[in-house]
């Protein structure tokens, strides 16, 4: 094999490398964008029976972070998520339904990691349930339209209302133009 045949073949790998990790870095980014929100694009999420919704339909559009938290209950590991250190104005919807939740006017940052609130939108934005795993009687914070679990309220936040609504990040989509 001479000098010039080892070239080519080095070449040829290092393209094929080049190739292989564009390709997987293009179709990484095509599944976050699909599963950030992409399903509530194009519909109206105020017509849709979210409640009638499979497992296999939020698999196949939820990211499996937010289907672990969001639909299984888990929680993200606390200053990992996007909207921790956010603070932009706008309204945080449900990632999985698109129902308005929070807004940043009620934002604050708690110390914990995990975004904060002090109060959802409005009365009915999210409804509690009692939740005792773990052996901790906390409340549980649900989208009151699709079921998604959100977060906990609890008794040690800011005036005006002395709560606060720990919320996951992956629960949440963050919309500016409301
Ligand atoms: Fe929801």
């Amino acid at each position: 094999m001479n000098f010039k045949m080892i070239l080519a073949i080095a070449i040829l790998l290092i393209a094929s490398l080049s190739l292989f990790h564009f390709t997987y870095s293009g179709s990484s980014s095509k599944s976050l964008v699909q599963s950030s929100g992409k399903h509530l694009e194009g519909i109206d999420p105020d017509e849709v029976d979210w409640r009638s919704k499979t497992v296999e339909y939020w698999e196949s559009v939820l990211l499996p972070e937010q289907y672990d938290v969001c639909r299984l209950g888990g929680t993200e590991r606390p200053f990992t998520g996007e909207y921790n250190k956010f603070y932009e104005k706008g309204v945080y919807i449900c990632s999985s339904c698109g129902l308005e939740l929070f807004s940043s006017d009620a934002k604050f940052d708690s110390g914990t990691g995990w975004p904060s609130f002090w109060e959802p939108i409005n009365q009915n934005a999210v409804e509690l349930k009692r939740d005792s795993t773990f052996g901790l009687i906390r409340n549980e914070v649900v989208c009151p339209r699709c079921g998604a679990h959100l977060g906990h309220v609890f008794n040690d936040g800011p005036e005006p209302t002395g709560k606060r609504y720990c919320i996951n990040s992956v629960c949440l989509l963050f919309d500016s133009g409301k």
